[in-house]
């Protein structure tokens, strides 16, 4: 991190000044290059940095990129721009977590630039303003910028994998952060209609602080249709550009329960579940997880791939995550662990370079059924559930402590690509059937499936599923944060999916018999940065760390 002075000789020669063009200045510097020479940094105003082309290194440049007399600093590679910084910025300190950034050319520097060069986006402006409320907008010569590492491009040093935009709510846990979001709110009837008015705050917007707060609509359509609904309703024409304080009326209907007005339904099951959650003893189990059994299941697989976007599908990266968990499970704990599938071509072999579709995938019932995808009408999700009870029965059968089983399902989803972070869903008790037979299965040959092929359910599992479930979702969401993972900012934890006009509970956890079941929508592949952390294997590995973490702090001793 601490950069080389040695290597990049610091001993500038300031050498041409800086003439005055109209009202903006050009700055150009000549620093010395690792290889004997010099060459010019450039400073334009409104465009940002260039460098001379002619003695540049061919070791500062991304690779493909032709010299010419001016080279972008956007087509240097990291040493480059490291290079390039320090010509320009001779005073700033890199330290360990972070930099502190003095603007030199106050004529040049606007925070947008600062933010362009040193995190790599000058969307990130907002954040550089909050990380440094002191400092006014329009930059002074001077002014020290607090750059953390956290923000820092990758490539400068800063952290690989990027945690999502901050809110006044982040450092809450669940409740309170849902109790401080409805405190926003306040509820009016207007035109016979009820909504909740909320005022949007400086740096939110409409689809990703408002719709996917406050209501269960998470796909792009339908944010983006909802969001339109809710301007219509507010009197507002372009919602691209709503002002802070603006107040938006959202329609009680589409509110998911826990801001449902006070009197509802929604809003009584909603406390009685968080209230069973703090009458509910945690588990205990001995450190090593003797007498616990973990079902993990990768969802799609095979002729299904899952969500695809930004490059990347869902099956391969999350089914490397379930083996990263396995492993460590196998290596650290005496639980009983099992993958509800297989890829044959894979088995559980760690893999930090997924370079394609994996063709082949098997359900491991007896004999293993070949994955046929995940729509509704597919035999392979109903297969997961159905081969998952199979084995939590045959566990408590052999005196296994039925409260001491957990299935976890790893996915991605393709959300409205402002939603970022991890989001876990539990099965909420309204949306878990008392009884459910599994039909269309003939012909399928599998020996589970006569005998659990049904299931049933009390109220009081249906209730306690959801109670467990959330204790435990809370657990790997705080986990998750601790470890610096990204999660979903506004609400990461969910009992309910709406599509096209229906709630509905994954039918993998629905299902379930196992005491503890979530699934887990790891990242949001339409979000590009949550993308890339997928793709990075060190990502994969921290996040299925934080999973036993959590699977082991859930459990007291
Ligand atoms: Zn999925």
């Amino acid at each position: 991190m601490r950069l080389k002075v040695s290597l990049l000789t610091l001993c500038l020669v300031l050498w041409a000044s800086s003439w005055i063009r109209g009202q903006h200045a050009s700055m150009t510097v000549k620093g010395n290059l690792p290889t004997g020479s010099q060459a010019l940094v450039w400073f334009k105003p409104n465009e940002g940095i260039m460098v001379q082309g002619r003695a540049i290194p061919k070791g500062f440049l991304k690779p493909g990129v032709t010299i010419e007399t001016w080279i972008d600093y956007r087509d240097l590679n990291s040493d480059g721009k490291r290079w390039a910084l320090l010509v320009l910025f001779p005073k700033d300190e890199w330290k360990e977590n972070q930099v502190i950034h003095q603007v030199a050319y106050p004529e040049l520097e606007t925070v947008w630039l600062i933010s362009t060069f040193f995190t790599g986006h000058g969307q990130n402006y907002d954040e550089l303003m909050s990380i440094n409320p002191l400092l006014p907008e329009k930059v002074r010569k001077g002014d020290q910028w607090i750059i953390p590492r956290q923000l820092l491009a990758k490539e400068l040093g800063g952290l690989k994998i990027r945690p999502n935009k901050s809110s006044p709510e982040d450092s809450l846990d669940d409740e309170a952060k849902i109790e401080a979001y409805r405190r926003l709110l306040t509820y009016q009837l207007k035109a016979d209609e009820k909504y909740a008015i909320y005022h949007l705050r400086k740096g939110e917007a409409i689809y990703s602080d408002v719709v996917l707060r406050y209501t269960d609509r998470v796909f792009p359509l339908e944010v983006n249709a909802l969001s339109l609904l809710i301007a219509k309703k507010s009197g507002i024409r372009d919602v691209r550009i709503i002002k802070p304080g603006q107040a938006l009326l959202i329609p009680i209907d589409y509110l998911a329960s826990p801001f449902q007005p006070e009197g509802s339904v929604a809003l009584k099951d909603e406390k009685e579940v968080r209230d069973k959650i703090k009458q509910t003893e945690s588990l205990s189990a001995s450190p090593n997880l003797k007498g616990v059994a973990i079902i993990l299941d990768a969802g799609h697989g095979g002729i299904d791939p899952g969500a695809s976007a930004n490059g990347l599908w869902e099956s391969d990266f999350v089914y490397d995550i379930a083996n990263r968990v396995r492993s460590q499970l196998l290596k650290e704990t005496q639980a009983t662990v099992r993958n509800v599938i297989s890829y044959p071509g894979v088995r559980n072999t760690i893999r930090n370079r997924i370079k394609k579709i994996s063709p082949s995938a098997e359900i491991l019932t007896s004999p293993p059924y070949r994955n046929d995808g995940e729509n509704p009408s597919s035999v392979g999700v109903h297969l997961r559930w159905i081969v998952s009870n199979s084995w939590t029965s045959k566990f408590i059968s052999a005196q296994g402590d039925p409260k001491k089983t957990l299935f976890i399902s790893f996915h991605a989803d393709s959300l409205h690509p402002s939603a970022s972070g991890t989001m876990v869903y539990v099965p909420g008790s309204s949306g878990v059937p008392d009884r459910f037979q599994i039909r269309g299965l003939k012909g399928v040959q599998v020996n589970e499936l006569p005998k659990y092929g049904s299931v049933t359910f009390t109220p009081q599992e249906r209730f306690l599923g959801e109670v467990r479930s959330r204790q435990f979702a809370e657990s790997l969401i705080k986990k998750l944060a601790q470890n610096q993972l990204p999660i979903h900012k506004n609400r990461a934890i969910r009992n309910i999916i709406q599509r096209e006009g229906t709630a509905f509970v994954p039918a993998v956890i629905r299902y379930n018999k196992s005491s503890t079941k979530i699934l887990i929508e790891v990242a949001n592949l339409n979000n590009p940065v949550d993308a890339e952390n997928l793709s990075d294997p060190e990502f994969r590995s921290r996040f299925a760390e934080s999973v036993c973490e959590a699977i082991k702090g859930y459990f007291k001793n």
